[in-house]
C-alpha cells in the first residue's frame, strides 16, 4: 500500500456484500449494498453503524440487531468504551466473519502506545483480527501522530489488520505522515454531513486514493427539519434521514449513521432501493456552509 493508492481506489463496485437469510423486508435490497475497494485492495462496504454514545450494556443488542437487518460494517472506538459490547453483539451472530468489516480507533493518549491498545482493542472486540484501525484524532499539540501512524503501518504489516487509516486529519496532517512513511492511509473519517462537505479535504483524498468516511452523516439529527429536504424525502418517498444517507452513498463516501433504536436501524438500511437524480444531489451539496461543523476543529480540539 506504499506511494499513491492504485487508480482503482475508491472504485465503486457491484454490491458484493452477501446477505443472509430474510428477516426484514429491507434485506430484500440486500444484494445491491454497495463497497469500496481502498488503496490496498481489500473492499470496505459503503455503509454501516456508527456506535459512538452507544452504552457497552446496550452495544451487544445494538450491534446485533444491526447485523440481522444486513449492516456489515461497524464503527466503534476505543474512546467509546462498548468495544466489548459491541464484540458481544459480533459473536451473537452467526455471519461468517469475512462478511463483516469492524473497524476500531486508536485513542488520543496513546499515540506513543499503539501496538499494546491495538491489541486491548482486539481482546475487547473479541476478534483475531481487525479490518480497519484508525488513529482517532491526530492532536497536533502533542506531535506524536507520525509516529502512531508508522506503528499502525507495521500493525499492517504484520498481518493483525487488514487496513489502517486516519480520523480528523487534515490536508498538512495528511502529507505529513504521507511524506514521512511513503504509506498513503486507506481512509479518512471526517466530519461530513450536507452542511458541512470538505471540500478541499475531499478532493485532496480522490486525488490521493483515500475514501473519505463520513461522520455524524445525519449532522447528529439537525437536519431532519430542513424543510428543502423534506420536500425530497416526499419526492422519493423516503425519510429525511435515507435521502441523507443516500446522497453520501451517491458522493462516493463511506457512511455511518448511528441509532440504538432498531426501528431507525432498520429505516436508515432502506437506501439500497433508490438513487438521487444528478440535480438533487447537485441541490443538497449547495447547502454546504462555512460555519456547519459541529463537532471539534481537528486542529485546536484539546482532549
Ligand atoms: P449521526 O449523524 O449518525 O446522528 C445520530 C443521531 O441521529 C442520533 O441522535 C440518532 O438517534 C439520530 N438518528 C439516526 N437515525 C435516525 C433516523 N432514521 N430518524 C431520526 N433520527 C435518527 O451522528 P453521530 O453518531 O455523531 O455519527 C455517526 C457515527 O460516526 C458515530 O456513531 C461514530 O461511529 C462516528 N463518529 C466518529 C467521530 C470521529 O471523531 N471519528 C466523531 C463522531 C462520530
Amino acid at each position: 500500500m506504499g506511494g499513491a493508492g492504485p487508480p482503482t481506489a475508491g472504485r465503486r463496485d457491484d454490491g458484493t456484500c452477501k446477505g443472509i437469510g430474510a428477516r426484514h423486508p429491507a434485506q430484500a435490497a440486500m444484494t445491491k449494498q454497495p463497497t469500496l475497494t481502498l488503496n490496498d485492495g481489500n473492499v470496505i462496504p459503503q455503509f454501516g453503524l456508527g456506535v459512538w454514545q452507544v452504552p457497552n450494556s446496550r452495544a451487544a443488542q445494538v450491534v446485533s440487531h444491526a447485523i440481522s437487518t444486513g449492516y456489515r460494517l461497524i464503527d466503534t472506538a476505543a474512546i467509546y468504551e462498548n468495544e466489548s459490547g459491541t464484540g458481544s453483539g459480533i459473536a451473537q451472530k452467526s455471519v461468517p466473519r469475512e462478511e463483516l468489516f469492524i473497524t476500531t480507533k486508536l485513542w488520543n493518549s496513546e499515540h506513543r502506545d499503539a501496538p499494546r491498545a491495538f491489541l486491548d482493542s482486539l481482546n475487547r472486540l473479541k476478534l483475531d483480527y481487525l479490518d480497519l484501525y484508525l488513529i482517532h484524532w491526530p492532536k497536533p499539540r502533542q506531535n506524536a501522530y507520525a509516529e502512531a501512524w508508522k506503528a499502525l503501518v507495521k500493525l499492517k504489516a504484520e498481518g493483525l489488520v487488514k487496513s489502517v487509516g486516519v480520523s480528523n486529519f487534515t490536508v498538512p496532517h495528511l502529507k505529513r505522515i504521507i511524506d514521512e512513511t511513503g504509506v498513503v492511509p486507506s481512509v479518512n473519517q471526517i466530519e461530513l454531513h450536507p452542511r458541512f462537505q470538505q471540500n478541499e479535504l475531499v478532493a485532496f483524498h480522490a486525488e490521493h486514493g483515500i475514501v473519505t468516511e463520513s461522520w455524524s452523516p445525519l449532522g447528529q439529527g439537525t437536519l431532519f427539519d430542513d424543510t428543502y429536504l423534506k420536500q425530497l424525502a416526499s419526492k422519493y418517498g423516503k425519510t429525511v434521514a435515507q435521502v441523507v444517507i443516500r446522497w453520501h452513498l451517491d458522493r462516493g463516501f463511506v457512511v455511518i449513521p448511528k441509532s440504538v433504536r432498531p426501528a431507525r436501524i432498520d429505516e436508515n438500511f432502506g437506501v439500497f432501493d433508490f438513487e438521487l437524480d444528478k440535480e438533487d444531489i447537485a441541490e443538497i451539496s449547495s447547502l454546504d456552509s462555512s460555519d456547519g461543523r459541529i463537532g471539534p476543529n481537528p486542529d485546536t480540539a484539546d482532549f
